[in-house]
C-alpha cells in the first residue's frame, strides 16, 4: 500500500517550479529513466510507444512524398567529416570519437555520427551520375550522438533518436521546393496529430545549420512561455556537392552539381508534447498520438457483472487503442494513474451503470464527464476523442497567441523578454551584431523570420537602423 500511494503522490505544480514539474512528469509517467551513462536516457515502454507512433505517422507522410528509407553506418571517418569546412567547425565541439578498435589504436579516428550529411554525400557521389538518377529522396531513422555539457530528458541528451532526410536534386528550385515541402510535412503533423501550433519561418544566418545555405524551422511555445525548435529543414544549395564532388550529366551532356536538402525531427518533440499539454496531474496526450487512448476502469469490480461489463466495453472498442485496468488497486488510484499517463479518456463503469446500461466517460484535458449509453459507446468515444483533439489544438493556439507580444523600441523589448514569458515580435536590421547584443542583454535568441511577415515598425528594435525583417524572439529550450 505504501508503495502504491507513492506512485500517485502529487507532482510538483507547474506554477511553483516548471522545471521540476517536467522532471517529475517524465519520471512518474514512466516515459524515461536515467541510465548509468551521463546524459543518456532510457526510453521506457510509455516513452518508446509515443516515439513509435510519431515514427509511424511521419514515416507514412514522408513516403507519400516519394521518400525511401535507408540505413547508414554510425561511424564517420575523420577525413570525411572534414570535407565541408563549416560543417566540421559547427559540430567539432560535440563530436564523440572512436580511437581504438579492440586493443589497437586506429590509423584514422572515427566519429560517432552527430548527423549524417557527410555519409550521404559520400554515397551520392558514388551513385549519382546522370540526371536520370535524380532526385534521390532518402531518409534514415537512427540515433545520433552529441557530447552535450548539460542534458535534460528529451530536450537535450547525448544520444537521441531521430530521422534525418537527405535529398539530392538537379536544380536549386527543386531543392528549395523540397526544403519547404518537408517543413510543411512537419508543421502539418504537429498541428494535426500533436495538437501543437507552429510558427514557420527561416532561421537567421547566425542560427542556421552548419554548412547550410538556408535553414527553415518550426517553433512552438511551451506552457512556461519558452520556445522550442521542433523541426528543421535545410537547403544546402550546391555547397556540399562541391565539397564532395557530387555531379551529374544533364540532358545536354554537361556536368552539373546537385542541390541538396536535409531535414530532421527528433525525440525532442516529445518534450514539446509534455510541455504544451501537460498539467498538474501529469501528462495530457492528444488522442491521435496517445499509445493508449481509452482506459476502462471498473468501479466496485467485485460486484456481480461489473468486470464482465468492463471487459465487454473493451472488446467493443477495437477501433481505439483501449486498455482495461482490472488490477486490484482502488479506483482512486487507477484514476490518478490514468491521469498521470495522460490517457485521453477513461470509461468508468460500476454496478449502477451496468443496471442502467450506461457508462461515464471522462476527458483527461477538461475532466468533463459525460454519461453515455453502452449501446452506442463507440460513436460516443469517437466523438469525444475528436473533440478533445481539436480543443487541445485550439487551447494551445490561444495560449501561444496570448503570450505573443510585440516591441518597437529596445526598452519595451527588454521589458517584454524579462517580464512576459512568450514570443516577442520585433523588427531587425539583419545584422548579427544586434542578435548578439540582444542575446547578451536578455538571453533571448532569434527564433525565426516567419513566412507571414508583418511590418510593425521601420527600424531595428536594437540599433535603430532600417529594418529588414520581422523576427520572433524568445528564450528557448
Ligand atoms: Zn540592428
Amino acid at each position: 500500500m505504501a508503495k502504491e500511494k507513492k506512485l500517485v503522490e502529487a507532482i510538483t505544480s507547474m506554477s511553483e517550479d516548471f522545471t521540476q514539474w517536467y522532471t517529475d512528469v517524465v519520471k512518474k509517467a514512466e516515459l524515461i529513466d536515467y541510465s548509468s551513462v551521463r546524459g543518456c536516457m532510457i526510453l521506457r515502454p510509455n516513452g518508446y510507444a509515443l516515439w513509435e507512433n510519431i515514427q509511424k505517422e511521419l514515416d507514412r507522410r514522408f513516403k507519400e512524398t516519394g521518400v525511401e528509407n535507408v540505413y547508414m553506418p554510425m561511424f564517420i571517418p575523420e577525413s570525411l567529416l572534414q570535407k565541408e569546412k563549416d560543417h566540421v567547425e559547427g559540430f567539432a565541439p560535440e563530436v564523440a570519437w572512436v580511437t581504438h578498435g579492440g586493443l589497437e589504436p586506429l590509423t584514422e579516428r572515427l566519429c560517432v555520427r552527430p548527423t549524417s550529411e557527410t555519409l550521404f554525400c559520400d554515397l551520392y557521389a558514388k551513385i549519382i551520375q546522370s540526371h536520370r538518377d535524380l532526385p534521390k529522396l532518402y531518409n534514415q531513422w537512427c540515433s545520433v550522438v552529441r557530447w552535450e555539457k548539460t542534458t535534460r530528458p528529451f530536450l537535450r541528451s547525448m544520444e537521441f533518436l531521430w530521422q534525418e532526410g537527405h535529398t539530392a536534386h538537379a536544380t536549386a528550385e527543386e531543392a528549395e521546393e523540397r526544403t519547404i515541402q518537408m517543413l510543411n510535412v512537419y508543421s502539418d503533423f504537429c498541428e494535426q496529430v500533436l495538437a501543437i501550433p507552429m510558427i514557420k519561418g527561416r532561421k537567421t544566418d547566425k542560427e542556421k545549420f552548419a554548412g547550410a545555405h538556408s535553414t527553415y524551422t518550426i517553433e512552438a511555445l511551451m506552457h512556461d512561455g519558452k520556445a522550442l525548435q521542433s523541426g528543421t529543414s535545410h537547403n544546402f544549395g550546391d555547397g556540399f556537392a562541391k565539397a564532395f564532388g557530387i555531379q551529374y550529366t544533364n540532358k545536354d551532356n554537361k556536368l552539373e552539381y546537385v542541390h541538396q536538402t536535409s531535414w530532421g525531427m527528433s525525440t525532442r518533440i516529445i518534450g514539446a508534447i509534455i510541455m504544451v499539454h501537460g498539467d498538474d496531474s501529469g501528462l495530457v496526450l492528444p488522442p491521435r498520438i496517445a499509445p493508449t487512448q481509452v482506459m476502462v476502469i471498473p468501479i466496485a469490480q467485485h460486484k456481480e457483472g461489473v468486470l464482465e461489463a468492463a471487459a465487454e466495453i473493451k472488446n467493443k472498442l477495437t477501433a481505439f487503442r483501449t486498455k482495461l485496468d482490472d488490477s486490484d488497486k482502488n479506483p482512486g488510484f487507477k484514476f490518478a494513474n490514468q491521469e498521470m499517463l495522460g490517457i485521453p479518456v477513461r470509461i468508468e463503469i460500476g454496478p449502477k451503470d451496468v443496471e442502467a446500461g450506461q457508462t461515464v466517460i471522462v476527458r483527461r484535458d477538461t475532466r468533463e464527464k459525460e454519461i453515455v449509453s453502452l449501446e452506442n459507446i463507440e460513436e460516443s468515444v469517437e466523438r469525444i476523442l475528436n473533440k478533445m483533439q481539436s480543443d487541445m489544438l485550439e487551447r494551445a493556439r490561444a495560449h501561444r497567441d496570448a503570450h505573443t507580444y510585440q516591441a518597437v523600441d529596445y526598452e519595451e523589448f527588454k521589458d517584454a523578454i524579462a517580464n512576459k514569458p512568450g514570443f516577442v515580435k520585433a523588427m531587425w536590421c539583419g545584422d548579427e551584431a544586434c542578435e548578439n547584443k540582444i542575446k547578451e542583454d536578455t538571453t533571448a535568441t532569434s527564433r525565426c523570420m516567419p513566412f507571414e511577415q508583418e511590418h510593425i515598425s521601420d527600424v531595428c528594435v536594437c540599433c535603430g537602423k532600417p529594418a529588414k525583417a520581422l523576427v520572433y524572439w524568445g528564450k528557448a529550450y
